[in-house]
């Protein structure tokens, strides 16, 4: 920023939050309307007293990110200065490149309230939480530094809800009849659909009034029976679906696409998207290569669209290039929406061309925003359907039913690609007349079962927390990050799944906090920040309509008693660090060590993927090898010494 504005600017950087609450006091005065105390963040005093002696007897301008947590640092940094908040100090850019961020310079504006009282309301209400509940459970669970916060509370009651779908699942066995077909000289499978009009259940839809081939005696018996019947065709339908691109990233579609596509954690793909925004030096200068990363709007400029449509005609030619831009609205749209998608800044920078200057994956993460936002102008895919009915002669009335699907026209595919597209292609079925005679060659019974829910990955947990309303742009990796730092969480592979710990605290929380830890509640606090953030609202009535309730449900947990003296027990803090004692001390002196967690310990090796040192974790299933760089690096093996024997299965070596 410093080299884009030039002489007559001084650029200092506050390296994020500069004031918090107090650390060892709960600092929000409960009866004055949650009035917060702010101190200056410890490790940031000298930042601040760098900033103030730069700032002094000039004038300041705050280009803190644009977003309430940028919004609420300026207006620290403001306070601290002793500058008025209301006088046009405040530079909102959504990208950092020379003539968008010259031209915020000329803008300045006064700090948005509103949005800094969202923020407020925010860490009040976790602070609230945190504060009153991590004692609670550190006593009751006999463990240090144990935390639960509000939306992260929420978010691990969905993995573990779903662990416990999927141990209460129960298998069940279906059977599928697939049929060989000839017909005028053309053969094609098709599956079984309907026996006298009743359709066949292969684990779709509602079971409800289907037939369910239960067993592989029925499924053979059937098989015999059609193949004993001549065959027409009774249906050929031919349909032509188009398909259009999904809208440009916003935070949640890219960290569901960036982990679904190249297995990055939310936490990594918010960690490289930030180098990308800040900027990447290339010969032509450091230049911000995406906006803003943390968004939850799909709006375009009209000067990115125009950028877009000059390179899709340029790349791909006009056969690709829909006759009007496509316009894509947000679901609630802003009175004032100055955000917008996370798209490259300028769409003429291909990902080869800048490629040499990337890392592997700041350069994968940029080809997948670029693609993205390319696709998002690009036309329709077309693909041509066909459906092809095959009915027997005779009683029962059996149909058989064959489905292709072609490819006609790619569109925006050519540049997103086709992956994930699995259910809108199928092997193309013949052309065949209707009426003409089929003849049934074999039939061939086919067991499955139904499967159990899928384990959450980042991808879906992300999209589940948005489809329900829970946390915001600047929360979903953090949210994660902290589940599986605190232990509650686990990662195998690409999917997420509930530590022992994890499982005690939500049973524990929907017991004691059922409010706490309930969807739709969560939903709604976070409705009502964005209503602060609106100006509907004053924040402290939001922070008070979650108070209220949960002050009720901290009410009624039943104290822990001291097992000599029977006073409460609470938790005290020496400087060995917390353990339990007794109220009554020092009458009574009962104390009670807290188990710490396990640290991890270096084995002696360096990682192969990035060369530090390698450590053995616990885990769910044991001990394992993991990169001491995670997540970073996220490297893991068993843990295990090579038998020297060889899977007979599958070749890989035995431990
Ligand atoms: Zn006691
Ligand atoms: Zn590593
Ligand atoms: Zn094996």
């Amino acid at each position: 920023i410093q080299k884009m504005l030039g002489p007559g600017y001084e650029v200092k950087a506050s390296l994020g939050h500069v004031a918090d609450l107090p650390e060892r006091e709960l600092g929000v005065d409960v009866a004055r309307d949650f009035a917060p105390t702010y101190e200056v963040t410890k490790d940031k005093k000298a930042v601040v007293e760098e900033l103030r002696r730069a700032a002094q007897g000039k004038r300041l301008l705050i280009a803190t990110d644009p977003d309430r947590a940028g919004e609420a640092i300026g207006w620290h940094v403001a306070r601290l200065l002793e500058r008025d908040p209301k006088e046009p100090l405040r530079v909102e850019f959504h990208e950092i490149t020379p003539k968008v961020v010259r031209q915020a310079v000329e803008r300045p504006r006064p700090i948005d309230q509103n949005l800094v009282d969202a923020q407020q309301a925010r860490r009040v209400l976790d602070r609230l939480v945190g504060y009153n509940l991590s004692p609670l459970l550190s006593l009751e669970f006999r463990k240090r530094a144990l935390s639960a916060g509000r939306v992260q509370s929420v978010a691990l009651r969905l993995v573990v809800e779903r662990e416990q779908a999927i141990e209460a699942f129960q298998r069940e066995e279906y059977w599928t009849l697939e049929g060989l077909f000839e017909v005028q000289g053309k053969t094609f499978p098709a599956l079984l659909h309907e026996v006298d009009g009743q359709r066949l259940w292969i684990a779709q839809g509602e079971k409800e009034g289907k037939l369910h081939l239960e067993t592989e005696a029925q499924a053979l018996a059937l098989a015999e029976r059609v193949q004993t019947l001549p065959y027409r065709v009774a249906q050929v339908e031919v349909r032509e679906r188009r398909k259009s691109p999904p809208p440009p990233f916003t935070t949640s579609t890219l960290q569901q696409a960036a982990s679904s596509r190249l297995g990055y954690t939310a936490s990594r793909t918010m960690r490289i998207a930030q180098r990308l925004y800040e900027g990447v030096d290339l010969p032509e200068g450091t230049v911000g290569l995406i906006t803003y990363m943390r968004t939850d709007s799909v709006r375009v400029s009209p000067e990115a669209v125009a950028l877009a449509r000059e390179a899709i005609g340029e790349m791909y030619g006009p056969a690709y290039l829909p006759e009007a831009p496509r316009v894509y609205r947000n679901r609630k749209e802003g009175v004032q929406d100055a955000h917008e998608a996370i798209r490259p800044t300028d769409p003429r920078r291909t990902p080869e061309g800048v490629r040499p200057y990337l890392s592997e994956e700041e350069y994968r993460l940029y080809d997948l925003i670029w693609r993205r936002f390319l696709a998002s102008q690009m036309k329709d895919a077309l693909y041509e359907q066909t459906v092809i009915l095959l009915e027997g002669q005779g009683q029962p009335r059996f149909t058989f039913r064959a489905a292709g699907s072609v490819l006609r026209f790619e569109g925006y595919l050519k540049v997103w690609g086709r992956e994930g597209e699995d259910e809108e292609e199928a092997p193309p079925v013949p052309a065949v007349p209707q009426g003409a005679e089929a003849r049934l060659l074999q039939a061939r019974p086919e067991q499955h079962f139904t499967e159990p829910p899928p384990r959450y990955t980042d991808a879906t947990l992300v999209k589940t927390m948005e489809e329900l309303g829970i946390g915001r742009p600047s929360t979903y990796a953090p949210t994660l990050e902290t589940l599986e730092k605190r232990g509650y969480v686990e990662r195998k592979g690409r999917t997420l799944l509930p530590t022992p710990l994890g499982r005690q605290i939500v049973h524990y929380l929907k017991e004691r906090f059922p409010r706490v830890v309930a969807y739709e509640f969560t939903a709604q606090m976070e409705e009502g920040l964005d209503q602060v953030e609106e100006g509907k609202v004053p924040w402290p009535q939001v922070v008070w309509e979650f108070y209220e309730p949960f002050l009720k449900e901290l009410s009624q947990v039943p104290k822990k008693t001291c097992p000599q003296c029977g006073r409460p027990l609470e938790l005290k803090v020496s400087r060995f660090g917390q353990f339990l004692g007794c109220t009554g001390y020092p009458e009574c002196t009962y104390t009670e060590p807290l188990e710490r967690k396990k640290e991890a310990e270096p084995i002696g090796e360096a990682c192969p993927q990035c060369g530090r040192p390698l450590v053995r974790k616990e885990g769910r299933y044991g001990s394992f090898i993991a990169c001491s760089g995670y997540p970073e690096c996220d490297y893991t093996r068993d843990d295990g010494t090579p038998t020297g024997y060889t899977c007979p299965k599958c070749g890989s070596r035995v431990l």
